[in-house]
C-alpha cells in the first residue's frame, strides 16, 4: 500500500516535537535496527505498544547500526527502507532516526512515559533508564520471542540451511494417468489440470518433488535407462511450461523382481519412507512444512513414516485406493487439481 499515511509515520528530528505532542499518551518509546523484520520483532513491538497509547520507534540510522558491529555488511537494509516496513505495522505510531550508538539524546527529545528495551537487559545499568526517570518515566525490558533473530537468519541463509517446504507428488495416477508400468514418453498422458496444479504449488513456495515406485524395473518390464529417458522428457516438458521439478526420486526395487540387482527388499519402496527422506536430505527440505499427494495407501503411509506434515489422497482407478487410505489421509480429492485448490485456498 502506498498511501500517504505510511510515509507520514516517518519523521525527522526537526519535526519530532510537534508530531509527538499530537500522539495519544502514555507515550511508549523503543529503539532498534530491525534490519530484516521477523516475527520476533513484530511480537515485541506489539507488546511494547500495549504498554501505552502510542509507540514511538527510534531507528538506528545506517551509521548508528554500523557502530553496533554486527558485521561489515550490516545493516542489510537501508534506514529509509527499514523505516517504511516498520511504518506499515499497526503497533508503530511514529518512526524516527538516531545517528549515535545509543538513543539517549533522542529519548531526551521524545520524553516517553515508558522506555522499552527488547531483550534480557539489566535496565538498572542502562543510561536510558536514568534519563527517563528524570521526568518520572519508567523503563522496562521485554524479552524477545525465542528462536528469532536477524543475525541467526542471515547465518542460516549463508550456510544454505534455510529449509524449503516441498510438495511430494506420486507420479503414476497423480501427475499422469496410471496406465500400468508407463515407461515411454508416448504413453505418458498428464492427468487433466495436473500441470496447472503443480505450477500453483510452485508459486506457493513448494519445491516440487516426484517420489515414485518403479518396480517395473525390477520386474524387467523396462530398464533403468528407459525410466531415466522418460524422466528427462518429463522434466523438460515441465520446465518449458514454467514448472521446474526440484527432484525426481524413484525406487527401482521389488522383493520378487526378476532382475537380479533390483530384486530385493529396500528402504525406498513406498510405504517405506526412504525416497522422501533422501529428497529431504539432498534438497534441504522441511518435512513438517511439506505435503504429499498420492493415490495409494502406501503413499500416505510413506508420508507418515517420513514425518511429512500433510498427506492427501486422490482417486484413481487403482483398486488399492480404498477406505483405509481415505481415513488415514488429511484429505481425499478427485484429482491433483482439486486437491491443490482445496489446500491452497483453505
Ligand atoms: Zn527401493
Amino acid at each position: 500500500m502506498s498511501s500517504p499515511e505510511l510515509a507520514d509515520k516517518i519523521c525527522s528530528r526537526s519535526e519530532l516535537a510537534g508530531r509527538i505532542a499530537a500522539l495519544p499518551k502514555p507515550l511508549v518509546f523503543t529503539n532498534g535496527v530491525f534490519d530484516v523484520l521477523h516475527r520476533g520483532h513484530v511480537q515485541y513491538l506489539h507488546a511494547a505498544r500495549q504498554l501505552g497509547g502510542s509507540l514511538v520507534l527510534g531507528l538506528n540510522s545506517d551509521v548508528s547500526a554500523r557502530l553496533l558491529g554486527k558485521g561489515p555488511d550490516r545493516p542489510l537494509n537501508r534506514a529509509d527502507d527499514r523505516a517504511m516496513v516498520l511504518a506499515a505495522l499497526a503497533s508503530v505510531s511514529l518512526v524516527t532516526f538516531f545517528d549515535e550508538r545509543t538513543p539517549v539524546s533522542l529519548i531526551r527529545v521524545v520524553r516517553p512515559d515508558v522506555y522499552v528495551k527488547g531483550g534480557d537487559y539489566d535496565m538498572e545499568r542502562l543510561e536510558e533508564t536514568k534519563v527517563v526517570r528524570e521526568w518520572g518515566g519508567q523503563a522496562l525490558a521485554i524479552p524477545f520471542v525465542d528462536g528469532y533473530s536477524t543475525t541467526s537468519l542471515v547465518q542460516r541463509i549463508r550456510a544454505g540451511r534455510v529449509l524449503r517446504k516441498a510438495a511430494f507428488l506420486d507420479r503414476d495416477g497423480v501427475i499422469n494417468l496410471d496406465r500400468a508400468y508407463v515407461h515411454r514418453w508416448e504413453d505418458f498422458e498428464f492427468v487433466p489440470g495436473a500441470v496447472d496444479a503443480m505450477r500453483r504449488l510452485a508459486e506457493a513456495g513448494y519445491a516440487l518433488v516426484v517420489v515414485t515406485n518403479q518396480s517395473g524395473i525390477a520386474r524387467g518390464m523396462y530398464t533403468e535407462t528407459q525410466y531415466q529417458t522418460l524422466t528427462q522428457h518429463l522434466r523438460e516438458h515441465l520446465v518449458a511450461q514454467g514448472v521446474p521439478l526440484a527432484g525426481v526420486y524413484h525406487c527401482p526395487h521389488h522383493p520378487s523382481g526378476k532382475v537380479f540387482e533390483f530384486a530385493r527388499d529396500c528402504d525406498c519402496r513406498k510405504p517405506a519412507p526412504g525416497l522422501i527422506l533422501r529428497a529431504a536430505k539432498e534438497l534441504g527440505l522441511s518435512l513438517p512444512d511439506s505435503l504429499l499427494v498420492g493415490d495409494k495407501p502406501s503413499d500416505i503411509h510413506a508420508a507418515r513414516a517420513a514425518g511429512v506434515g500433510k498427506a492427501y489422497i486422490v482417486d484413481s482407478d487403482n483398486a488399492e485406493s480404498g477406505q483405509d487410505a481415505t481415513v488415514a489421509a488429511d484429505g481425499h480429492y478427485r484429482d491433483l487439481q482439486r486437491c491443490v485448490s482445496a489446500v491452497l485456498d483453505a
